[in-house]
């Protein structure tokens, strides 16, 4: 097994194309999960394979808010633990609610928001919010740069766009002007994988409310039309929800929603979390309306 250390985004992508098969590593935290658990194999001494380790190409650690264009550009290496303390915090306040779920601190400090994307796992934390956020992904490989909403780019359990020969160079992410929140149940508080997750982001200068749902679905499920419900109800100029709006909210989202009975929860107990999440969201977007 040969492993490669690039020190540049440059020299990552060269050792990519001279090596199809290779294995991209990250923080390493769901790939040596997969390792231990012999999902994938890496026999040694010597099989031929190529990993290819990310940790040390700055470009894809670093981070850049365009002012302009109101966005937030996360180069792939960016971690959980650095979305979840200011500034990211406060520009994609959402992300940082996610992120301060995933795992534990030494987990967050190695763990990345690309690894977590090109996982796709129906659980990962940071997915819900990138589609609710209408986030793009710009995937970069010797023969250029392609970019796609990252909700085009999950194309069910863990089953994403990526071609060989490509990384996920980046994600860009809307800055938005309005309250933007994530729910997660799971079994206990802490440490935990969610069972169901929901993502409300609002934009009050376009009257835009947008709902993703995590943990549902084979992967993330937006839900066009609570979000257009809500739109229609919520009083923009008091930012207030009515109770009962908020409760039909959480109604529209959950029937959205296709959970499955499996050993984290029933499809039934998924369904009423995913309600009582969205309606909570909703009236903490929009406080102050009759409760
Ligand atoms: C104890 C524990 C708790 C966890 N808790 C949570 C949790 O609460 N919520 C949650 O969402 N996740 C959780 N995870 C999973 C994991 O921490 C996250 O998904 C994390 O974001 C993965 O990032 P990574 O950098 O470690 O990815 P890696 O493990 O390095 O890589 C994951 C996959 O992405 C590929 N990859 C990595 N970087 C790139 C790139 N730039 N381009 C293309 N492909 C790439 C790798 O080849 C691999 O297939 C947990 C894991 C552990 C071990």
């Amino acid at each position: 097994m040969t492993v490669l250390v690039p020190t540049s985004l440059d020299e990552a992508i060269a050792g990519l194309a001279a090596n199809g098969g290779a294995t991209l590593l990250a923080g390493g935290t769901d790939l040596m999960v997969e390792v231990n658990e012999g999902h994938r194999h890496f026999p040694w001494p010597d099989d031929g394979a190529t990993i290819i380790a990310l940790h040390r190409v700055p470009e894809l650690a670093t981070w850049t808010y365009d002012v302009p264009a109101a966005t937030v550009v996360l180069g792939a290496g960016v971690t959980w633990a650095t979305i979840e303390q200011p500034p990211l915090r406060d520009l994609v306040p959402a992300l940082a609610e996610a992120a301060r779920t995933v795992g534990s601190p030494q987990i967050r400090n190695a763990g990345t928001v690309g690894g977590n994307l090109a996982t796709c796992s129906p659980a990962g934390d940071g997915l819900p919010v990138l589609a609710a956020l209408d986030a793009d992904v710009t995937l970069l490989s010797a023969g250029g740069r392609r970019t796609m909403p990252v909700r085009d780019f999950m194309l069910g359990v863990k089953r994403t766009a990526l071609q060989p020969g490509e990384l996920i160079e980046s994600i860009t992410v809307p800055v938005l002007q309005g309250w933007q929140g994530y729910s997660k149940v799971g079994v206990r508080n802490a440490m935990v994988i969610a069972t169901a997750s929901a993502c409300v982001a609002t934009d009050v200068p376009s009257r835009s409310i947008r709902i993703a749902l995590g943990s549902v679905a084979p992967t993330v499920v937006r839900c066009p039309v609570a979000e257009q419900f809500a739109v229609e109800r919520v009083d923009w100029d008091a930012l207030t929800v009515d109770a009962g709006d908020a409760v039909e909210f959480g109604r529209l989202a959950a029937a959205a929603s296709r959970p499955i009975d499996d050993h984290r929860s029933s499809a039934e107990y998924r369904r009423h979390a995913v309600a009582v999440m969205a309606q909570r969201l909703l009236q903490r977007a929009f406080p102050g309306g009759e409760r």
